[in-house]
């Protein structure tokens, strides 16, 4: 198999050739079709993350065909199309696991992070947290939908059920994310780094009522707003945007400090709170939702080798929608 390692925090990501792995007990094996690049594939990258398993292949956004699978797994998966997203494998006895809130797990594995990820041509995952998927559709229209669509799918069930939901950062979680509220009948405010007319225009073309930059107040005041960037100057402007009674969600795995701000911005009832990871429950329902919504990913593919500049191209802003590797 050939992968792109990440040795050193901070390192370009190098091509290796391995031998392919052989999957254990529960583990399946992919022969990788498509992997997106995520935000969070930069914060491993950068060592945001403390204690990524080094060296260590990033990606998890994985699309890919099962080609052989271990000891106790259903053999029947074999030749299907499955998706392997962050959560890697959780320890199913500890509090969190046990109260169906396993994306909190104390001991879990993700994948890119803690396991080897999708930026190979080959991986082996857990079977259990492997999603299957269309076997029809276009394998790098979909891989954006096992992160970038899975945790904003989590946001958004977490911003509730108000009409008018602010986005921050526009990007590959938010595109998708605007396409299902509208949808579902809501009013998407598309927030984007200032001046930057190229993603605003991105926004008003997937049909938000409104873009503009994220240092001005949006034109209604909103229901609630999620926080994609990860800038934490962003979380006052947020609450000063929505109602009282309002939320703000912040869908990062990571974020900058967040500036000492008056109480009066939180005051009325204003929530505040972040989401952690993805649960098998937010899969279930958020792949038959994206088929019923009809989202259309837009995506920029890119060669596995070519891995280093579809991160800095992520980095610098220069995608619409997401980057994703294509072995
Ligand atoms: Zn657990
Ligand atoms: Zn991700």
């Amino acid at each position: 198999m050939r992968a792109m390692i990440l040795e050193t925090i901070g390192a370009p990501l190098r091509l290796t050739e391995r031998p392919d792995p052989i999957p254990s007990l529960g583990e399946i094996r992919l022969r990788v079709e498509a992997c997106a690049v995520c935000r969070t594939d930069l914060h491993v990258v950068d060592g945001d993350l403390p204690d990524p398993k080094l060296p260590i292949v990033p990606g998890h956004e994985i699309v890919g065909i099962v080609d052989a699978v271990g000891e106790g797994v259903d053999p029947d998966r074999l030749g299907r199309r499955v998706g392997v997203p962050w959560l890697g494998h959780t320890c199913g006895v500890c509090l969190f696991c046990r109260t169906g809130a396993e994306n909190l797990c104390d001991r879990p594995l993700f994948t890119g992070y803690s396991r080897d990820g999708g930026f190979s041509s080959v991986v082996v995952a857990d079977a259990a947290f492997g999603f299957d998927l269309d076997p029809d559709a276009d394998p790098v229209s979909l891989a954006p939908l096992l992160c970038a669509g899975l945790i904003g799918w989590r946001c958004l069930k977490k911003a509730g059920d108000g009409k008018k939901i602010g986005l921050y950062g526009f990007g590959a979680a938010a595109h998708i994310v605007a396409q299902i509220s509208i949808w579902q009948r809501r009013d998407v405010y598309a927030f984007t780094s200032p001046d930057d007319s190229n993603a605003q225009a991105f926004a008003r073309d997937l049909g938000a009522k409104w873009a503009g930059s994220s240092d001005e107040p949006p034109p209604v005041e909103l229901d609630a707003a999620i926080i994609f960037a990860p800038v934490g100057k962003l979380v006052p402007a947020a609450l000063k945007a929505v109602r009282k009674g309002g939320r703000v969600v912040c869908g990062g795995i990571h974020m900058s400090d967040i500036p000492s701000m008056p109480y009066a911005v939180l005051w009325g009832e204003r929530q505040l709170m972040s989401v952690a990871n993805l649960t098998r429950a937010d899969g279930d329902e958020f792949f038959p939702i994206a088929r019923a919504a009809g989202v259309r990913t837009h995506t920029t593919a890119y060669r596995l080798d070519e891995a280093n500049e579809a991160l800095s191209d992520l980095r610098y802003g220069r995608i619409n929608g997401a980057a994703v590797l294509v072995p």
